[in-house]
């Protein structure tokens, strides 16, 4: 595909692709080749990174990842940035391990601090952006380049790869005709239904569900009326509870603080069925809400529109 192409499928979701590839068939390629004969190459594309909104979740979850582990982390922006002028445009070559590994250049461990106990404490400092820049011995022109697209990226509006990162668009809020929502009031996705990084383990898993971000001990509630299947630990799930619905429907809340249930207990759509915490296999308080329907798991969030 011309580079033209690439840029406008970059800046467009990904349902768009289509319809898009079709126009620029018919549209942008001759008008590209027209601007080409006649004005030159067209160097203002040369500051847009050519990355689609699939692999600049990569980026996005890397950074995220980083923040979680050390608590400081690099601006996703920075590592698209970084990777434009390393991959000379050729985002094929990005993947999930690579992202993460140029994240978390730019944590530096400066030492460690040991407590009156004898426990010690890495410390650790967020580098600049030129620091890591000089650390992957980049040259005068492509710290130049980076900085270039920085800039286009800080100023353009990727709203959009947000909304990739989540599921939903910013300020969204659930239609609650079919099912309740599990925390009341708290409409935050923190992590989508489908194929992602594991949060934990930084390989691609499937996400069973969706992470609700709640303060701990934030109420959750049932979704449905329906009889309490299971209430108690098991595993990765941390403290969780399993309730049976009708039509073959079960939902489970998962990494709760504590459970407000007890099994084979009948409840309503919205009793307090347990609190938000951070059980099981979690890196901070959220709710993991997940809906099967005939044991197999479905995006929640269809339920709610
Ligand atoms: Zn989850």
């Amino acid at each position: 595909m011309n580079v033209l192409g690439k840029v406008l499928l970059a800046l467009l979701p990904d349902d768009l692709e289509s319809i898009f590839k079709f126009a620029l068939l018919f549209v942008v390629v001759p008008a590209l080749v027209i601007a080409v004969i006649f004005a030159g190459p067209i160097t203002a594309f040369e500051k847009v990174p050519l990355i689609t909104a699939e692999q600049a979740k990569f980026y996005i979850n890397a950074a995220e990842k980083v923040k979680k582990e050390f608590n400081m982390g690099p601006d996703w922006r920075e590592l698209v940035a970084i990777d434009a002028v390393r991959f000379k445009q050729d985002f094929s070559k990005a993947d999930p391990e690579g992202a993460y590994k140029l994240a978390s250049m730019f944590v530096k461990n400066i030492g460690e601090v040991v407590t009156e106990n004898g426990l010690h404490f890495p410390v650790y400092k967020l580098l600049s952006l030129d620091e890591v820049l000089n650390m992957l011995d980049f040259t005068e022109e492509e710290k130049d380049k980076v900085k270039e697209f920085l800039e286009f990226l800080k100023n353009a509006d990727l709203s959009f790869l947000l909304d990739a990162a989540s599921g939903v668009p910013e300020g969204w809020v659930p239609a609650e005709k079919n099912l309740k929502w599990p925390v009341p009031g708290i409409y935050t996705i923190t992590s989508p239904f489908g194929p992602r990084i594991d949060p934990v383990y930084g390989v691609e898993r499937f996400h069973s569900g969706v992470d609700i971000g709640a303060p701990a001990g934030t109420p959750v509630v049932a979704a449905l009326d329906g009889e309490v299947a299971y209430a108690g630990w098991n595993d990765g799930y941390g403290l969780v509870v399993f309730i049976w619905h009708n039509n073959n429907l079960e939902t489970r809340y998962a990494h709760l603080s504590s459970i407000a249930v007890k099994q084979r207990q009948v409840v309503r759509a919205g009793d307090v069925i347990g609190y938000v915490g951070s059980t099981g296999k979690s890196t901070g308080p959220h709710l993991h809400f997940e809906v099967r329907v005939g044991g197999r798991a479905v995006n929640p969030l269809d339920l709610f529109k």
